[in-house]
């Protein structure tokens, strides 16, 4: 059996003033692999306040994409709630669902997922296509994206054109166009090397310290120390949450390093 964290035990119980941002409880989730089940999560339970940022660690297999999904709003626990914002969305359809990530959520994945003969500009603008914004004004936003990862000069490149880091800048800017009060990182660094991923962390600071609230997946321990806190997960697990001591500051970090041309 699961024991709960004794961090979020404490919040759970006491959560009658302001919800938190993420409130998990008791979560699982179960596969169906035709006659076998896989059991990706064993009833995790966790809170994480508006304004935190988490690293996610834990070994291959562990249930952190799994957990990132759910948190994601992509999928939905076999058992246990979900709040968001005091929401129970376990209990919402997908459409409901859908409006959620929209208005709430951006992702960015291990890769990059950006559309090959479309310009950085137009990457940036496409999860903006179902909402009611003119054509300006998404443009104007997807701008205004691009300009907070250090890209405005290059909204008319296309990915072929763009270097891997430069990449999955625009693939954050994508998941910022929205103005959402969360952003979830699944190996974001995955593909990159040490100095890039260095340069895309102190995106991910800046943006926190302006108040969005980052959940990242690394399996890297460097990576992992530019949080504020690192939760590790093991066999469906919660095995550790702590706070980092004194987070590494990534624009002090990048002066040590040598730069790369690009
Ligand atoms: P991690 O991201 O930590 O590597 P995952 O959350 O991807 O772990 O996977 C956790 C477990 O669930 C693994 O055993 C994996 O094989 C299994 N799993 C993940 N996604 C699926 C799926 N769609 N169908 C069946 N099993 C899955
Ligand atoms: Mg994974």
């Amino acid at each position: 059996m699961a024991i709960s964290n004794p961090a979020t035990v404490g919040s759970a119980a006491e959560s009658s003033s302001t919800a938190p941002l993420i409130e998990v409880r008791g979560v699982r989730k179960i596969y169906q692999l035709g006659e076998t089940e896989v059991h990706a999560l064993r009833g995790v339970s966790v809170s994480i306040e508006a304004g935190d940022f988490v690293a996610i660690m834990g070994a291959s297999g562990s249930g952190k994409s799994t957990f990132m999904n759910i948190l994601g709003c992509l999928d939905k626990p076999t058992a246990g709630q979900y709040l968001l914002e005091g929401i129970d969305v376990s209990r919402l359809t997908k459409k409901e669902l859908a409006r959620i990530r929209n208005q709430k959520i951006g992702f960015v994945f291990q890769s990059f997922n950006l559309l090959g003969r479309t310009t950085a500009l137009e990457n940036t603008e496409l999860r903006m296509l179902y909402s009611r914004e003119s054509k300006k004004g998404r443009e104007s936003r997807a701008r205004e994206a691009l300009a907070l990862v250090g890209l405005a000069d290059r909204e008319d490149h296309f990915p072929s054109q763009l270097s891997g880091g430069q990449q999955q800048r625009v693939a954050i800017a994508r998941a910022l166009a929205n103005r959402p009060s969360l952003l979830l990182a699944d190996e974001p660094t995955g593909n990159l090397d040490s100095r890039t991923s260095v340069e895309l962390m102190e995106i991910f600071q800046r943006l926190n310290t302006n108040g969005l609230t980052v959940v990242l997946v690394t399996h890297e321990p460097d990576i992992a120390q530019f949080a504020k806190r690192e939760i590790v997960f093991r066999d469906g697990h919660i095995k550790r949450d702590d706070i980092v001591r004194s987070p590494q500051v990534a624009s002090e970090v990048l002066k040590t390093l040598p730069k790369i041309e690009d």
